[in-house]
């Protein structure tokens, strides 16, 4: 069940059969999947993020299916996970999509004329206003002190996740032993559903669950929903069986932990629904981060590739994402490629945040809906308000708070204490040349001080 990235396929649309071209769709493409009759499909962008579809049958009689494609990047983009297909009674309609790819669209119709409407839902709730970035800066001329919230933990430069799909034996014989070696976290994506009649192979997961089971318990490493069963979902019921189902197996070895989790639903599956991902990802707390760079051997050159991908997310400032699947020779990774591709991230650890998915989306999240306000300022203390949007039933990273420091302060004479005069553990630094302190604090509303010893 190893799930290989498909080809990517140039998205180039030719005037075919059953394809009707809109004079500007936003970049979404629109046609008749597989098909060569008389029948056709017309589109219209009718509102941003809303397009019309309409079917003419033109003498057809056997079912259609509409293949709609959004654009995933640039100013167009669609968020795939939240769109839904209704049609002229407001019903939502069965949508088909591939595991990994679901801003591409495969909608079963009847051969009768009809319209249909492809949209982005706006989520359910109001959204706060995030904060923006200047409020996450605070400069105090009094103590001569500049308050920041590290863009990574620890004022890391960048963030890695190494991630491995499909519960596979070698996970826990390989995978786990040699990152514990490294010292680093990774991110188990499972599929902890338990063999159904019809399916011939047991789970790994269900055969070795005991060794899962001490894997969560320790908790140096991180649980993810890869679905139930690596197989896909048809209809309502089954996605939530897949989606809820992993997630509550996970849940049950990490009681007591947050229930945020990374969904990855698996290359080579179908999922069939009426819903948006949105609601499934709400309902059971997941997150879904697209773009991962594959390391399987077959690709070629995994190590060089990842040094090089690593070296530009380090330059960016941004989260490098990498996955795996079987570890071990004759498997999809080597044991010496996946070693080598583990020395280079090592290379680089003093300036990299080697952590779980959930850890980096959490911090991510957190750090966007927090800010810095001064409290109150004199030559010797400065009191901070720290204000965090985030939910915290679900986000427990801590945050790291970053002070520069003015040269004419004596940073090694600062001491950090929180609202109750409990010293906050602080550790010096340097940022481009300045002195400055680092703290780690909860992602909650707080106010702290900053204060200089005699
Ligand atoms: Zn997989």
């Amino acid at each position: 069940m190893m799930c290989r990235l498909p080809v990517i396929a140039v998205l180039v649309l030719h005037a075919s059969h059953g394809a009707v071209l809109a004079a500007d769709l936003g970049g979404v493409v629109v046609k008749l999947d597989d098909y060569a009759g008389p029948a056709t499909v017309s589109a219209q962008l009718v509102e941003p993020f809303k397009v019309q579809l309409a079917v003419n049958p033109v003498g057809e009689t056997k079912p259609l299916r509409i293949r709609v494609e959004l654009p995933e990047s640039g100013p167009r983009a669609w968020a795939a996970a939240d769109v839904e297909v209704r049609d002229t009674q407001d019903k939502a309609m069965m949508v088909r999509r591939a595991g990994i790819e679901w801003s591409k669209l495969l909608i079963p119709v009847p051969a009768v004329p009809a319209s249909y409407f492809v949209h982005a839902v706006q989520p359910p709730g109001e959204k706060p206003s995030l904060p923006s970035e200047k409020e996450r800066v605070l400069v105090d001329g009094a103590t001569g002190l500049r308050l920041g919230i590290a863009k990574w933990r620890d004022g890391r430069k960048a963030a890695l996740s190494i991630r491995f799909d499909d519960s596979h034996p070698t996970h826990l014989t390989k995978a786990i032993p040699i990152l514990r070696e490294y010292g680093f976290r990774g991110t188990f994506m499972v599929n902890p559903g338990a063999s159904q009649p019809g399916y011939r192979r047991r789970s790994a997961f269900e055969t070795q669950r005991a060794e899962w089971e001490a894997v969560a318990r320790k908790g140096d490493h991180e649980l993810a929903n890869h679905s139930a069963h690596h197989r896909g979902a048809v209809g309502d019921d089954d996605m939530e069986a897949e989606i809820g189902g992993a997630a509550q197996v996970i849940w049950k070895l990490t009681l007591g932990r947050s229930k945020l989790m990374a969904l990855n639903l698996g290359g080579g599956t179908h999922w069939e629904t009426t819903r948006t991902l949105r609601y499934y990802l709400d309902k059971y707390h997941q997150f879904e981060t697209s773009g991962s760079l594959g390391m399987d051997d077959v690709y070629g050159n995994r190590v060089a590739a990842f040094r090089r991908a690593l070296e530009q997310h380090l330059e960016r400032g941004l989260w490098c994402r990498i996955h795996y699947h079987y570890i071990g020779d004759g498997l999809s990774s080597s044991e010496a490629n996946f070693r080598a591709a583990l020395d280079v991230a090592k290379e680089h650890q003093s300036k990299l945040w080697i952590a779980g998915m959930a850890d980096i989306h959490k911090y991510q999240t957190e750090r966007n809906a927090s800010k810095l306000a001064l409290q109150q300022s004199g030559p010797k203390r400065l009191t901070f308000q720290l204000t965090c949007l985030a939910d915290a039933t679900l986000y427990d990273q801590p945050l790291t708070i970053e002070v520069l420091v003015a040269q004419s302060v004596d940073a090694s004479r600062l001491v950090v204490k929180d609202n109750g005069g409990k010293t906050v553990p602080s550790r010096a630094a340097h940022v481009n040349g300045v002195s400055a302190l680092r703290f780690n604090v909860a992602p909650r509303n707080a106010l702290y001080s900053i204060e200089m010893t005699p």
